[in-house]
């Protein structure tokens, strides 16, 4: 380990699958490394789920749905939900600090994560019994009752960018709603969801209603995925395994709510508040290091303003440093060291494509070397054909590409395979709302960007960005389905 980094968290920490609400290692006793990406050093060892450890977890979580899990009231449910938001709030340092050292986020992201994930333990805990279901008038003769019940036992399958928030949003909704959760966090970010997970426990979540198998994609995250135990699935992830785990999950006849990536557009307009939209505009792809699905990639800046966008956003660009998460950098390393080659490559691909970088940051000078950082990028003109216009980079890396009028600025947003998110900025109201509308896309922020933030606003893609919605109350309706009654009576 580089002595420079002096986080406060044990070196050799090693984690174990929680299910049934026992800690127990992997069926074959198969541990992963987990490297930290601030430094590539080894920081803790985590359980490397196998397809029987996967098949426990699900038998375990479909005995608490049939049993202590399933007979608490929706209020009960809420109130543990509540008291996990306590717990969690409480650990704001802790945590963030787990997260920071394991994802390489800056410690402020880090902890902001760890507020959000509360929040959405909050929200979902304090929605859990208020969602009713509705009456329909039909036959005299007859009540007909439908009402909003769990699917069962829920699989979530969980990338390494957010993975607090993530899982705030999808088991924190699926436990409010009654299902009884199976999780498989990503093998490069597991830690700090097993931490989350002890703390259910300790405030006293029954034994399998929330049950973690840790290890690789391809075997327990595939194991999850195409289990016949499994009522509904929640994956989060790239289009490439998300197809993967729909055809997993066709195989049994579940639905899926696919949250996959993007490649969002922020469209200028000439008579936007630049000073306003500037620093948006950079925070938006720098933020976790441009790791983020609804990073808005794409700069559309309407030509009459090109030039000067161009120049100020280079400028923001070239005062930008990646640095170690605990200093407080614009941005943190890249996960590992594969996700810093793919973005290398796609620099790579970029200038034998014939582009030139417009601007560049750099990496601070006490970065550890053995850590994976990559200098924010910067390109324009970049035509909207080319491959850093249509492909998602996942890397701290922003294109822009003029536009002549609203019709333009309307068919290159949307002119992607994605649509996960949008930015609209310009003074005229009118056309903010004509614009905002034409977006084909889950989100749209006008003279603002949220970058997917929002515990209460419904998320999700439109194509090759996924289906399904999560976050705020649609999420929570989405971990349900129905059951309709129809009572005689006359
Ligand atoms: P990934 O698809 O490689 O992995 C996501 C999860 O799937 C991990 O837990 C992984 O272990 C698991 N997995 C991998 N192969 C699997 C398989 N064959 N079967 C079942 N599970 C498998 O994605 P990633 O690299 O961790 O995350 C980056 C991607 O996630 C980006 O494309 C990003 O845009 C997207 N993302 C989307 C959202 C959203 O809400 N739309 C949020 C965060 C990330």
């Amino acid at each position: 380990m580089n002595d420079q980094v002096s986080l406060n968290v044990s070196p050799d920490m090693v984690h174990q699958n929680l299910i049934g609400g026992r800690n127990v290692p992997a069926s074959d006793g198969a541990m992963l490394d987990v490297l930290s990406p601030v430094d590539g050093s080894l920081f803790a060892r985590i359980a490397s789920g196998t397809a029987a450890d996967v098949d426990a977890a699900v038998k375990a979580a479909r005995a608490a749905f049939e049993g202590a899990w399933g007979k608490l009231t929706a209020t009960e449910r809420g109130r543990l939900l509540m008291k996990l938001a306590a717990a969690v709030e409480a650990r704001v340092d802790e945590l963030g600090e787990l997260e920071s050292r394991d994802n390489g986020k800056p410690l402020r992201q880090a902890k902001a994560d760890v507020v959000a994930l509360a929040r959405y333990l909050e929200f979902y805990g304090s929605a859990a019994d208020k969602l009713h279901g509705e009456v329909i008038p039909y036959l005299n003769t007859h009540f007909i009752g439908v009402e909003r019940v769990p699917h069962g036992v829920t699989g979530h399958i969980v990338p390494w960018n957010y993975p607090m928030q993530i899982f705030g949003r999808s088991v924190g909704a699926a436990l409010a709603a009654g299902n009884a959760t199976v999780v498989k966090p990503a093998e490069d970010a597991s830690l700090t969801i097993l931490r989350v997970a002890a703390l259910a426990r300790e405030v006293g979540f029954p034994d399998g209603a929330l049950n973690i198998v840790t290890g690789l994609g391809r075997t327990a995250g595939a194991a999850l995925a195409g289990h016949p135990g499994i009522d509904f699935l929640s994956f989060t992830g790239s289009p490439e395994t998300g197809t993967a785990v729909q055809t997993a999950a066709a195989r049994n006849h579940v639905g899926v709510t696919l949250e996959l990536g993007g490649k969002s557009a922020q469209v200028v307009f000439d008579d936007a508040d630049l000073e306003r939209a500037l620093p948006v505009l950079v925070n938006a792809i720098i933020q976790n290091g441009g790791q983020t699905c609804s990073a808005g990639s794409r700069l559309l800046i309407q030509r009459g303003i090109f030039k000067d966008v161009v120049d100020a956003v280079s400028e923001r660009f070239r005062a930008l440093k990646a640095g170690r998460p605990d200093a407080e950098p614009d941005l943190g390393p890249m996960i590992n060291q594969a996700q810093q080659r793919r973005v290398q490559g796609y620099l790579d691909r970029a200038s034998q494509e014939g582009l030139t970088v417009t601007a560049s940051g750099g990496i601070a000078a006490d970065a550890p070397k053995g850590g994976y950082y990559v200098a924010p990028t910067f390109f324009a003109p970049v035509a909207h054909e080319s491959l850093l216009s249509q492909e998602e980079v996942f890397g701290p890396v922003l294109v822009a590409t003029p536009f002549e009028d609203e019709a333009e600025a309307i068919r290159l947003a949307n002119g992607t395979p994605y649509g996960l998110a949008a930015g609209v900025w310009t003074r005229d109201a009118m056309r903010s709302t004509r614009v905002g509308r034409a977006m084909r896309v889950g989100q749209v922020f006008v003279n603002c960007y949220g970058a997917g933030g929002g515990i209460e606003l419904p998320f999700g893609g439109f194509g090759r960005s996924g289906h399904g919605r999560e976050k705020g109350f649609e999420g929570l309706v989405e971990f349900t389905t129905t059951r309709t009654i129809v009572i005689a009576h006359g």
